[in-house]
């Protein structure tokens, strides 16, 4: 059994970065919209800041009160739309009840979209076009790469259809000419999906769920789950007894979570590139 770091993978993709960042004529910007005080964001907003920081992006952490208006929100993204200077914008989820995720997410300039949540930047994905693409699942693809995991003709099972993580990587695997699976909540008989996998990935959010006698001898496990109990960071694998099992497996801490703030810088200078080729 192998570990996949994704540390290790992190800091190799941004070391590139700054070494092409080195030729660039001006600082990239990204700017990220946070809504109210949900305590994982300002985790994930302050991850985000570390990293803009790191490869000398501009960074613009825009705070707004959790009562603000849709109206005030829209605003604010159409000013970000038409400033020049601006390559990535994020709004930080989730969002209060009131105000509508999709709407504001397609609001943004997809070419500016360095979430890849919008649906024109979905729709190019599926369609196999050179896009923004969401970066938790670019991070898998980049982890597989990095170890020489060839998916191509392998049987790779999903367990989880979020538009976040598991619809994005199976149109991913599919255009890498992977044969894929998608398990949900409304699968049947999970464990018959799971057992066939070469690579299984899940991204479901419930700590182990996939035990080691849902796993292939020598499968390629990929645990993109984070969930925090007691303070403490669990995975949707139950790694005691997964690793008996798998040839490859992605820790949790250490794994999938690390390579999503790598691929975040690599989709600024993405979007920087396909503004400028396209517009
Ligand atoms: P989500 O809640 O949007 O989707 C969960 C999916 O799991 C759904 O498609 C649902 O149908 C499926 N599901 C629920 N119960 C199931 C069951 N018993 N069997 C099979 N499928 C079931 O979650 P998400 O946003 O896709 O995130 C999934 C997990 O990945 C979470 O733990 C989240 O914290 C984590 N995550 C990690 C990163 C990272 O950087 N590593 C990024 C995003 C999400």
């Amino acid at each position: 059994m192998e570990l996949l770091d994704g540390k290790k993978v992190k800091l190799e993709i941004l070391e590139d970065l700054k070494k092409e960042l080195s030729n660039y004529e001006r600082k990239l910007g990204l700017v990220v919209i946070e809504v109210g005080d949900d305590p994982a964001s300002l985790v994930y907003v302050g991850q985000k800041a570390k990293m803009a920081s790191e490869l000398d992006y501009n960074f613009n952490h825009i705070k707004l009160d959790e009562n603000v208006s849709e109206e005030e929100i829209l605003k604010i993204i159409d000013e970000l739309n038409n400033d020049d200077m601006v390559d990535g914008i994020l709004v930080q989820m989730p969002l209060p009840k009131h105000l509508d995720a999709k709407k504001i997410q397609n609001s943004i300039d997809p070419y500016k979209d360095v979430d890849g949540l919008s649906d024109v930047n979905a729709g190019k994905l599926m369609h196999g076009v050179d896009t923004l693409i969401p970066c938790t699942p670019y991070g898998v693809m980049d982890i597989l790469k990095y170890y020489n995991i060839d998916v191509e003709g392998k049987h790779v099972v999903i367990v989880g259809r979020s538009d976040l993580v598991g619809k994005p990587l199976a149109s991913l695997m599919t255009n890498n000419n992977a044969t894929v699976t998608v398990c949900h909540s409304k699968t049947k008989d999970l464990i018959k999906h799971t057992k066939e996998a070469d690579i299984l990935i899940a991204a479901v959010g419930k700590k182990g769920l996939i035990t080691g006698d849902m796993i292939k001898e020598n499968a390629v496990v990929i645990d993109v789950g984070i969930n925090r109990v007691d303070g403490k960071l669990y995975g949707d694998v139950d790694f005691e007894t997964a690793k008996e099992k798998v040839s490859f497996i992605t820790p949790v801490p250490g794994g999938v979570g690390q390579m999503t703030v790598a691929e975040l810088a690599k989709n600024v200078v993405k979007a920087y590139t396909l503004r400028k080729d396209n517009r």
